[in-house]
């Protein structure tokens, strides 16, 4: 998208820490167990504005895209004091005019000069224990963090940041969502993330391998097939992850990309009897379906957004420990995300970069 009489002015020139925010970004957005798809975002405050990543665009490709806008920090109180969610459009440095990250005024609410938001399979499986605000209180132990339980994000979670927690922390663990780093700069905020997810790395727990076989008996002659990455078959064959998984979604890019919870084909259903009792208790089409002991089989057209997240929910549930019940998003929070217009742009946006 570009507007007229903009493309041909100069480029805007980098600073020093705007380029370290792109390197760090890039390197952010290349770990899938960092980010995944068009989630995550990162901010650097310069000169009374916070450069901060465009909604929708995969860290991933910070090298290779302008997606950061100087979005002037006035502006963003101004939103904030009149209760505004969304944003205006602005340019970036070379013109493309692009709405900021729905999680902008979360970014600007931090003092800090750098701030890195992921969500990091370490980090969401943290968030989604039910133990988790108690738990996380020995390995989190000498850093400033704080917990904030689960808010819809953009506007309300910044509000809460900004009401409850008047020594602004170094690191926030949000609530069956993800992980918040901050840093005076990028190296500090890139050393800390490190250090956090290092405190919270937990073991996998292993699985029984996918019976092929039966999952090619199941989809011959369908619009299925088997998951294209082995890995995720993990889900259905550990009977365990398959029960957390279909008992409810867990975090909000879970929804945005796949839909409620996880499908599943119970022993003896058809994919059909399967997809129509899960439509009846959700009003979605999975493109997704765990097939109880067996493994994982996908619509043929999954994009990577959707795989990526089918990832991230198999590394997410094998490290929530046996004995540790998982948290869920309520019914009302889940259609909250799936109808949000801020984040309908959003992967209006995320769909079309593939
Ligand atoms: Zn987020």
């Amino acid at each position: 998208m570009h507007i007229q009489g903009v493309i041909s002015q100069a480029t805007m020139p980098s600073s020093p820490p705007l380029q370290s925010l792109v390197a760090l970004s890039a390197r952010i957005g290349q770990d899938l167990n960092l980010v995944q798809a068009g989630g995550g975002n990162t901010s650097l405050k310069e000169n009374g504005s916070l450069w901060v990543k465009a909604s929708g665009k995969w860290l991933a490709r910070a090298l290779e895209e302008d997606m950061f806008l100087p979005v002037p920090l006035a502006d963003i109180a101004s939103n904030m004091t009149a209760g505004r969610e969304s944003f205006a459009a602005y340019r970036t440095r070379s013109g493309t005019v692009l709405r900021p990250s729905v999680e902008t005024t979360m970014h600007a609410v931090l003092p800090h000069r750098v701030v890195v938001h992921v969500h990091s399979v370490a980090a969401i499986a943290w968030s989604a224990r039910a133990d988790g605000p108690e738990s996380i209180r020995s390995p989190f132990e000498g850093l400033r963090w704080a917990w904030i339980s689960y808010i819809h994000p953009g506007l309300t979670l910044a509000k809460r940041i900004e009401e409850e927690l008047p020594d602004k922390p170094d690191v926030l663990l949000l609530g069956n969502h993800g992980l918040v780093v901050a840093g005076k700069d990028c190296d500090a905020a890139e050393k800390l993330l490190y250090d956090v997810e290092r405190r919270l790395a937990v073991d996998a727990q292993p699985a029984p391998a996918a019976d092929k076989q039966a999952l090619e008996r199941l989809t011959r002659r369908t619009q299925w097939s088997l998951a294209q990455d082995d890995e995720v078959h993990a889900l259905a064959t550990s009977i365990r992850s398959c029960k957390v998984a279909a008992g409810g979604t867990m975090y909000p890019d879970h929804c945005v990309y796949l839909g409620p919870a996880a499908a599943t084909v119970r022993g003896g259903e058809s994919i059909d009897q399967a997809v129509e009792r899960y439509m009846t208790r959700y009003n979605y089409r999975p493109s997704v379906l765990l097939v109880e002991g067996k493994g994982v089989i996908t619509t043929k057209d999954l994009n990577r957004a959707s795989r990526e997240l089918l990832l991230c929910l198999k590394r997410v549930i094998e490290r929530i420990p046996a004995d540790v019940s998982p948290t869920y998003l309520e019914d009302w929070q889940v259609a909250k995300l799936m109808n949000w217009d801020a984040e309908k742009y959003r992967i209006s946006m995320a769909r079309g970069q593939l």
